[in-house]
């Protein structure tokens, strides 16, 4: 077909889909919004109501703040499942980004208002935003692709970098921002970039038309019924029991703790029961092993957020008020320290991808699992800058910002060794009809990691930051250790996943393949 007859949606830019690049565009712009309001948002909180130039806070304590905090970046993360589901099952997800882009400019829109209601609101709204954009439009990367382009890694890393891009532009803008105009310009601001983004996913529709739409067949064998699944679940006395076990254990710790536990332990029982169900629906050991360990990874997902997401809270409360930010005559706002992730990601992004691409073709250890464990250690050495800080701190009153710089260094290179590759090994081993709903857990995880980091930054003003980084030092470097340790029979359980693939193509990048098969043809 010549040039000039292809359709828009076959039209390519640098040797990828134009749709791509929509896709780059949105998430940047949605990144932009989510990370400028996530850097702004302890500090919102804990400003007191007297306010400063930045104007009135909400007065709230480190602890207080930290424990919504926890709460909104777990949310945004765990309704990346729902999410997920809605898409496949109701909408397609071309229009569930579209509905979560929508819901995301109303949510940093009400943002702007200074009442607490409009506050909660805003949350609220930005929660079911992200749960409905954020899983289906990585879902919809990996739909531009057919089965086995080798465009699609490099397409996944220019989507990361898009991502990082949002990132940093928001936490070096966002932060100027806010000290010359105040709290709710911030806000405001991340509302008008999520309107750019929308705008741009509207315009570039017409380069998105074979991806990410609904392809309902009831007859087709393939058709996943979770109300099925769950029926099952009362012919299968062993997941019966267990979900009873854990149904229980929700009830106890709603009692015991707060609602918001309870709720949320029953959110995870019905989930934990539907992957017990489809394990038990799945027909062969190797996908049935395959699933087994992919979940097993799930757990490093967690430690590492847990550990890293305290970028966001206790870190940059500790930049805010314990570190000397004076850089030639000039005090740098503590939001733009949460640039330093998204600004080396960009720097050593291809550097990491290229360290492990060439010990691959060494024949040495590089495997996905070894590469996340190993990423957990690299992160939590991070926390040792940390260590340093802290005790800093206690002799001279405040510490040097370039123990932040270190930390967020190691912190980043931890991220490249686990974020991409464990989006990439989730498409190798999830069964490939549930490669949607293991996004939306993935995606969970990094949120469950989010809810940790909370509590854990939250027990600061009870046990003290030193002994709190020390304390994710050590846990961090031990758990990756144990995982490493147990490569050998985790590796097992994979049935060489990852050997045929090296077979496959010995290129340079790590992927970010996402195989939804209704999408690929
Ligand atoms: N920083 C990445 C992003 O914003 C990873 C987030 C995550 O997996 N929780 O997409």
């Amino acid at each position: 077909m010549s040039a000039t007859t292809l359709k828009p949606h076959q039209k390519e830019l640098f040797g990828q889909p134009i749709g791509l690049y929509i896709l780059f565009l949105t998430e940047m712009w949605e990144r932009f919004s989510y990370y400028g309001m996530r850097a702004l948002l302890v500090l919102y909180m804990t400003t007191q109501t007297i306010g400063d130039d930045r104007g009135p806070g909400l007065g709230w304590t480190n602890q207080e703040a930290l424990a919504l905090y926890g709460w909104y970046t777990m949310l945004v993360y765990v309704m990346s499942i729902p999410g997920g589901m809605i898409a496949d099952k109701l909408i397609g997800q071309k229009k569930a980004v579209l509905v979560g882009a929508i819901v995301l400019c109303l949510g940093h829109g009400v943002l702007v208002l200074t009442d607490i209601w409009a506050f909660y609101t805003g949350l609220g709204l930005v929660i079911l935003g992200v749960g409905l954009l954020k899983p289906n439009i990585s879902t919809m990367v990996g739909g531009l692709y057919r089965e086995g382009d080798i465009r699609r890694d490099k397409g996944f890393s220019i989507f990361y970098i898009g991502i990082n891009l949002g990132s940093l532009l928001a936490t070096l803008i966002v932060g100027l921002v806010v000290k010359e105009w105040g709290w709710h310009a911030g806000f405001g601001l991340a509302g008008i970039v999520m309107v750019l983004g929308l705008i741009n996913y509207i315009i570039g529709q017409k380069y998105l038309i074979h991806v990410g739409n609904l392809t309902k067949d009831k007859d087709d064998p393939n058709e996943i019924s979770y109300g099925k699944l769950y029926g099952k679940l009362f012919k299968s006395p062993v997941q019966l029991s267990f979900t009873v076990i854990l149904l229980l254990a929700s009830a106890y710790g709603w009692y015991k703790l707060e609602w918001g536990y309870g709720l949320l332990f029953l959110f995870l029982t019905a989930i934990a029961s539907l992957l017990m169900m489809i394990y038990r629906e799945l027909d062969s050991q190797v996908y049935k092993d395959r699933f087994m360990v992919l979940l097993l990874s799930f757990i490093m997902v967690i430690i590492f957020w847990g550990a890293f997401e305290q970028a966001g809270g206790l870190m940059n409360l500790y930049t805010e008020t314990n570190t000397r930010r004076m850089l030639l005559g000039w005090e740098i706002p503590t939001v733009m320290f949460q640039s330093l992730n998204a600004g080396f990601i960009i720097i050593f992004a291809t550097i990491v991808a290229g360290y492990w691409a060439k010990r691959q073709l060494k024949g040495k250890e590089a495997s996905s699992l070894f590469k996340m464990a190993l990423g957990i250690i690299i992160m939590g050495f991070g926390f040792l800058f940390m260590v340093f800080a802290a005790m800093e701190f206690e002799n001279d009153g405040s510490s040097s910002m370039l123990w932040l710089v270190l930390a967020y260094l190691f912190h980043t290179i931890g991220e490249l060794c686990i974020s991409p590759v464990a989006l990439s090994f989730i498409t190798k081993l999830a069964p490939v009809k549930y490669a949607s709903l293991m996004m939306g857990v993935y995606f969970a995880a990094t949120g469950l990691g989010n809810k940790v980091a909370g509590i854990v930054g939250e027990s600061a003003s009870e046990f003290g930051e030193y002994a709190i980084f020390l304390g994710i030092l050590v846990f961090t470097v031990v758990i990756g250790a144990l995982f490493i340790m147990l490569l050998k029979p985790l590796k097992r359980l994979t049935h060489g996943a990852e050997d045929n693939e090296r077979e496959m193509h010995n290129d340079e990048t790590e992927g970010f393949e996402l195989a939804d098969p209704k999408l690929n043809n």
